[in-house]
């Protein structure tokens, strides 16, 4: 193990030394608290045996800092008395020393106070490795419970975390957003021609022509089913529509046959788009529904094709 010996009086520091090297221990020594405190920063010790008194830094005070650090792994500090002073060991297990040794050490002891530091920090790792497994599973528990398992996709979850942060904002900083629903023209007539598994390699495909083909600060989505919700920070409709428009010409260009999709007779898609601007904010679920409107208007006017939210509102 790693030892890390804090004492000001030369001779028992170097007995000590010998004891503890003899033994198979790795050691660095320091001759008073303020650099016993540095060493431990550098050597990273398994186990720390550190005087009471000492100047500076007294072992006391070298205990509770060494507590309050946030170190990679757990330090087992010893606290070195002469026999007139143990009432301080009470003190320095409240300060957070695991045991305390009276001098002059014993080498027997010493050797079983080591093997009960080995066995507490190898407990502390062990910890240290589990509540970091834990960490990482949560957090990809976290982005699995987050993504569309077909078209890995953000789901609704993600989506409704992510309306709620960009309604805060709209709001805030005054940037206008754009919501495009984007729903797969006739998509049910293509799995009864071609099967579902057919529909769900179009669906990934689609999918991933769709988050491909968005710009950095674009959000794309499974809403459900056939349909895809992009989200664009855009700086007006005219140019969210323009950017949409990209995006259901990319989709018709990968020349995906769907017999049953006249005329065009390949994979489209159809879009709806809403904004939701700083003069106007607009809750998450009148949003949804009036992109839903416009993607609506799009499949009436012969699918494959982008409409705008506003459009609609000015010519009705
Ligand atoms: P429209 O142009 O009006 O949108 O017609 P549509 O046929 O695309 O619309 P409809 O809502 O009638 O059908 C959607 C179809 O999408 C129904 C279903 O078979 C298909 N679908 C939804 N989710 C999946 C999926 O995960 N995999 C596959 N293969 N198909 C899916
Ligand atoms: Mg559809
Ligand atoms: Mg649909």
């Amino acid at each position: 193990m790693k030892v890390l010996i804090a004492d000001d009086s030369a001779v028992p520091r170097m007995i000590l030394e010998q004891t503890l090297t003899s033994l198979g221990h790795e050691v660095v020594s320091a001759a008073d608290g303020q650099e016993a405190w540095e060493r431990f920063l550098t050597f990273e010790p398994d186990v720390v045996l550190s005087d009471w008194l000492m100047p500076g830094i007294d072992g006391i005070e070298l205990c509770r800092r060494i507590r309050t650090h946030d170190a990679d792994s757990y330090a087992y500090f010893v606290l070195l008395t002469a026999m007139t002073e143990v009432e301080h060991a009470v003190t320095a297990m409240t300060a957070g020393a695991d045991d305390f040794m009276v001098k002059p050490l014993n080498r027997v002891a010493l050797e079983a106070t080591l093997i009960a530091a080995r066995r507490v920090t190898a407990l502390h790792d062990e910890l240290r490795d589990q509540r970091s497994t834990l960490v990482r599973l949560n957090s990809l528990l976290h982005d699995d419970a987050r993504r569309d398992p077909l078209t890995l996709l953000g789901n609704r979850l993600r989506l409704s975390e992510d309306l709620a942060a960009i309604a805060g904002r709209v709001e805030r900083y005054g940037h206008s957003y754009y919501l495009a629903m984007c729903d797969i023209d006739f998509f049910k007539r293509y799995n009864d021609t071609l099967g579902h598994p057919a529909g769900d390699e179009a669906l990934r495909t689609v999918a991933r022509t769709l988050a491909g083909a968005t710009r950095a600060g674009d959000m794309t989505y499974r809403y459900g089913g056939e349909e895809f919700l992009i989200l664009l920070p855009e700086g007006s409709l005219a140019r969210a529509t323009q950017a949409i428009e990209r995006i259901r010409a990319a989709v018709q260009d990968l020349a995906m046959p769907h017999p049953d999709n006249p005329p065009s007779g390949v994979i489209t898609i159809s879009a709806g788009i809403a904004e939701s601007n700083p003069a106007r904010p607009i809750p998450a679920d009148e949003w949804v529904r009036r992109a839903d409107i416009a993607l609506y208007e799009a499949k009436g006017l012969g699918r494959n094709r982008v409409v705008a939210y506003q459009e609609i509102g000015e010519a009705a």
